[in-house]
């Protein structure tokens, strides 16, 4: 466990240096480019891969980091470079969180490196688990996974939604559920391999911000695979449907656990937006000159960078203490993991928007980047749950009582 400290160590400072000169040499230049194609940005990703970003050595480094605090730094920094740009790179991330937090340490050195392929052969991963009919409620999943004792597969259909990577990646990591009658308590993830038959990608979303990341629909039509690729395996999935149908308390659900493991790293993401968006507004408000003297000389501008400064100040506080709390093992007793990405959302949100207003005209077109950052924040109150479920998991959590 490590010792309290509010000081990075050498290594997450020289990690964070070298991941902000990507985003600034890398990133920034093609962001607007990237965002106008809506396309899979793959010189970005092969630059990543090339520079070990986009590696599984990266991630299970970060990963390991006894502070836990590497991922939200690596998140931070790469959507200060850009937010569409730094999903793709970091989107497979989330399916291996998703083999992290359900599979056993076997499959995830088997299938984790599969997810990010080499700086030649790229792959992507992608982790399915919305639907049409069930996005916030995860427990009404319609995908269906059915055990063949005969051959030792399992037989999945489905239709997944707003799946970033989806269809495109070469492994989908698929919650699916194995008994509806026990909602998500009867749900299981399963690894779909590259040219597995049956999977494939429905309609591409035209999106409002984050376009340089790919989101589709994700068809699973009699998509059968092997036993093994159950994660945690058939014996545990046994032994926790029949405590469920014993109405005992079962371990954890696969989505959830998925969630709640990554919900740190994905506030940090919006940090980094919001940080992108306050220090362009700080500097052009030294710059404009209205009535005489730079705009910032007036309280009403300069109070409204002060409090841009303090609220992403402070969701990176509750960004690093979410993210130490899951990495030494502590139980988020107040939904701390909740909290960091709930209150850093609704901060890129509203940082971004005071951005363009000191910015005027100037922040609302296209030749300045204040608009797009707008645009690519208000996916942080929508996405790994919106911001009303995260007060939900909060509210329930501070008062034990089933709040809905
Ligand atoms: C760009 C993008 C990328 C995504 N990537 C992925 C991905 O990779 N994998 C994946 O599985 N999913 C992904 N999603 C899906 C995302 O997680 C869902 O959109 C999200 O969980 C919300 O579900 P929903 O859209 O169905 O909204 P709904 O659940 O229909 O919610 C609609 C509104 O009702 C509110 N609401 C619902 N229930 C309650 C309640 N009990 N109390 C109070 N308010 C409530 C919500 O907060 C929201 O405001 C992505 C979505 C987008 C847009």
């Amino acid at each position: 466990m490590s010792e309290f400290s509010m000081e990075l160590n050498e290594d997450q400072i020289q990690i964070q240096k070298w991941l902000h000169e990507f985003a600034e040499n890398v990133m920034r230049p093609v962001a607007s480019e990237w965002d106008e194609r809506e396309e899979t940005p793959w010189p970005v990703i092969q630059e990543a891969a090339k520079a070990g970003i986009y590696s599984f050595d990266f991630i299970a480094n970060a990963f390991a980091d006894s502070s836990g605090l590497l991922l939200p730094i690596a998140g931070e920094e790469l959507c200060w470079g850009d937010a569409g740009l730094a999903l793709s790179i970091m989107g497979s991330t989330l399916a291996v969180a998703g083999i992290a937090s359900n599979g056993t340490p076997e499959q995830l050195m088997e299938w984790a490196p599969q997810c990010f392929g080499t700086p030649d052969d790229i792959k992507l991963a992608a982790f399915c688990v919305s639907e049409p009919d069930a996005g916030s409620d995860v427990s009404s999943l319609r995908t269906r996974a059915v055990y063949n004792e005969a051959d030792d597969t399992w037989t999945i259909n489905g239709t997944k939604t707003w799946i970033t990577n989806g269809g495109i990646a070469n492994t989908h990591v698929v919650v699916a559920s194995v008994d509806p009658e026990l909602g998500s308590r009867g749900q299981a993830s399963f690894v779909i391999a590259e040219g597995t038959k049956g999977i494939s990608m429905g309609q591409k979303f035209k999106k409002m911000g984050i376009r340089a990341s790919h989101t589709a629909e994700v068809v699973l039509d009699d998509c059968t695979i092997p036993g093994r690729n159950l994660l945690g395996g058939k014996d545990k999935l046994d032994e926790r449907l029949a405590r469920a149908r014993e109405g005992k308390k079962s371990g954890k659900q696969a989505a959830m656990a998925t969630f709640e493991a990554t919900r740190p790293s994905v506030g940090a993401q919006a940090i980094g937006i919001a940080r992108a968006a306050y220090e362009y507004a700080l500097d052009y408000a030294k710059e404009r000159k209205q009535f005489g003297r730079p705009i910032i000389t007036n309280q009403g501008v300069a109070f409204k960078l002060a409090d841009m400064r303090m609220r992403i100040d402070a969701s990176r506080l509750l960004v690093w203490r979410a993210a130490w709390m899951g990495r030494n093992g502590k139980t988020f007793e107040a939904g701390e993991g909740s909290m960091s990405k709930l209150y850093a959302g609704e901060t890129a949100v509203w940082v971004t928007e005071q951005a363009i207003q000191i910015m005027g005209g100037y922040g609302y077109i296209r030749e300045h980047p204040v608009e797009r950052w707008h645009r690519d924040s208000k996916i942080y109150t929508i996405f790994e749950g919106t911001s009303e479920i995260q007060r939900l998991v909060i509210a329930r959590a501070i008062s034990g009582i089933h709040i809905s």
